[in-house]
């Protein structure tokens, strides 16, 4: 694995200090449709994802340990 500059970050994970956690949030896929008469059937022309948002009850956990939690308990000062 390669080695990453770490002296900027903090440690987030509450339990093994892991500096990288996952927050799972949601975001909403909208689809672009349109109607094809040739193959009468619908089809997806365009995706867009629009930008997520998480708070403080958004569910958080770490890759490294296993750890689940709530964003607000993840230790940001
Ligand atoms: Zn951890």
């Amino acid at each position: 694995m390669a080695t990453t500059d770490r002296s900027h970050l903090q440690s987030l994970c509450p339990v093994c200090g892991s500096y990288t956690l996952d927050v799972c949030c949601q975001a909403e896929l909208t689809h672009g449709i349109v109607f094809d008469l040739s193959e009468n059937s619908l089809r997806v022309v365009s995706e867009r994802l629009s930008d997520a948002e998480w708070d403080e009850a958004s569910r958080v956990s770490c890759q490294q340990c296993g750890w689940h939690g709530m964003f607000s308990e993840v230790p940001i000062s």
